[in-house]
């Protein structure tokens, strides 16, 4: 099969990449004329584990893998296109813009050439793919193409894995025949036994909706619940611990911390709110759950400043929104830097890959080369996220170099004990 893929964003390269590794030839096409020659030259415009590799493989060895400015004359050989744009908030309201996508379509309506399928793979609002298809429609005629929703749930910092090892492929049709054809693209998953949904195009993109805020409500409650061990001298890890047992709850999206953030739980949650609420349904705890994360951004940022001196330096770890990525946005980490300048801090930072995309935010941020590093001369250190090399920092050694010992661990990967021992002022989520 050939693949043409829109977007070569976290979700469009990797899908590109690990298509390639299964085999199919694969076009990618991005508009963005810096990241095409990246790309051109073998090297991947933001950090992913493994896809350096897979990218050098397909692009220089078995040449399976090329990189286009656009759909013109791209068209000729194409099976299946794969819309991968980015979808993200409105500026003024909750919904999700989808202006990529409308782009998106009208481009392939001017330029399909046989039959082939258009594929939404970006997250998309219930009635997007049937939209596409009414674009297209305006130009081509029904029998030279299909639509398919094929949501994508794989997570930054293990998405290779995740594409070649997903708990489910969901696959939204409207007829046997594109439904066959995208079960063909997935043979290869099938043979390890991956679970493929076949379902209706409206029912496939509530499924990627419902799943990121359902894990999303999963974190909101568990970080509601740290609020309260706080005051009553609970330990939140460890009631976190002993639900996820219960296989019924299970264990993930149980950490507390300063809130979900990222390029995606943050916008679909209120994308998905949205819908709703166009469609005069209300989803209420939905709604809370976004109400519940703004909130705790504020609290966290308050509690930090009533414990931190004005106009102090702090060193601040982890910008990501995770770690293993260099995506900063919508991380909490850059939304309580933003509010601690807001006071008058200086924040000294590091983290290990996603420097220079907190460098493109403009926040006046001092970078450094080293967790150490930052860590002269400030007055608290900040872990924003738990990358490993912040897992087992030699505290005796930047007790030296701080000018107080005040520890804000927002992940906690620490033992307070440990810290208090040696003297630090220790605030964890939770206990
Ligand atoms: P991204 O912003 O990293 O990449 C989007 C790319 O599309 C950019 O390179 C941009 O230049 C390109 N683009 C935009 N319009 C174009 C056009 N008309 N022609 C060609 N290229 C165009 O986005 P992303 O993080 O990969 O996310 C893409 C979609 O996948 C979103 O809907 C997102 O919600 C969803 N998703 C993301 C993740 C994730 O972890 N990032 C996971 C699952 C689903």
């Amino acid at each position: 099969m050939n693949l043409t893929i829109v977007g070569t964003g976290y979700v469009g390269l990797v899908t590109g990449v690990c298509f390639a590794e299964f085999g199919y030839a694969v076009t990618c096409i991005d508009k963005d004329e810096k990241r095409l020659a990246k790309l051109k030259s073998g090297k991947c415009p933001f950090y992913e584990p493994e896809i350096d590799t897979l990218l050098e493989k397909h692009l220089n060895k078995t040449k399976l893998l090329t990189f286009e400015a656009s759909l013109k004359n791209n068209l000729e050989d194409t099976d299946i296109i794969f819309i991968t744009v980015g979808t993200p908030t409105k500026t003024s309201e909750d919904d999700a813009d989808l202006s990529f996508v409308w782009e998106v379509a009208e481009e392939i309506a001017d330029n399909i050439k046989k039959y082939c399928l258009v594929v939404t793979k970006s997250t998309v609002p219930v009635g997007t793919t049937r939209k596409v298809k009414k674009i297209i429609l305006n130009k081509v005629a029904q029998t030279h193409f299909d639509v398919v929703s094929n949501p994508e749930f794989l997570r930054e910092g293990s998405a290779i894995n995740d594409f070649v090892r997903p708990d489910r492929v969901v696959i939204g049709t409207e007829n046997k025949k594109s439904e066959n054809i995208m079960k063909e693209l997935y043979r290869p998953l099938f043979l390890k036994e991956t679970p493929i949904v076949s379902t209706s195009i409206e029912t496939s993109e509530i499924i990627k909706y419902a799943s990121n805020s359902f894990l999303a409500t999963k974190i909101a409650f568990i970080n509601e619940v740290a609020d309260l061990c706080e005051v009553v001298n609970a330990d939140v890890q460890q009631v976190a611990h002993a639900m996820g047992l219960d296989k019924r709850i299970g264990a993930k999206f149980l950490n507390a911390g300063p809130g979900f953030g990222g390029s995606c739980f943050p916008k679909d949650v209120k994308a998905f709110s949205s819908t709703a609420k166009n469609n005069n349904i209300e989803l209420s705890i939905i709604n809370a759950v976004n109400k519940s994360n703004k909130d705790r951004l504020v609290k966290i940022s308050e509690k930090i400043i009533s414990k931190i001196k004005k106009n102090s330096t702090i060193s601040f770890l982890g910008l990501s929104f995770k770690p293993n990525t260099d995506d900063v946005r919508d991380s909490t980490s850059m939304k309580i830097i933003s509010k601690l300048i807001e006071q008058g801090y200086k924040i000294q930072c590091y983290d290990p890959e996603a420097m220079s995309s907190a460098k493109k935010e403009n926040y006046n941020l001092i970078f450094f080369n080293s967790a150490y590093e930052t860590c002269q001369g400030a007055s608290a250190i900040i872990i924003g996220t738990e990358w490993n090399e912040f897992r087992a920092l030699n505290f005796e050694k930047i007790s030296k170099i701080l000018k107080e010992k005040i520890i804000f661990d927002l992940r906690n990967i620490y033992n307070p004990e440990d810290l208090k021992e040696i003297g630090f002022e220790y605030y964890g989520i939770g206990k």
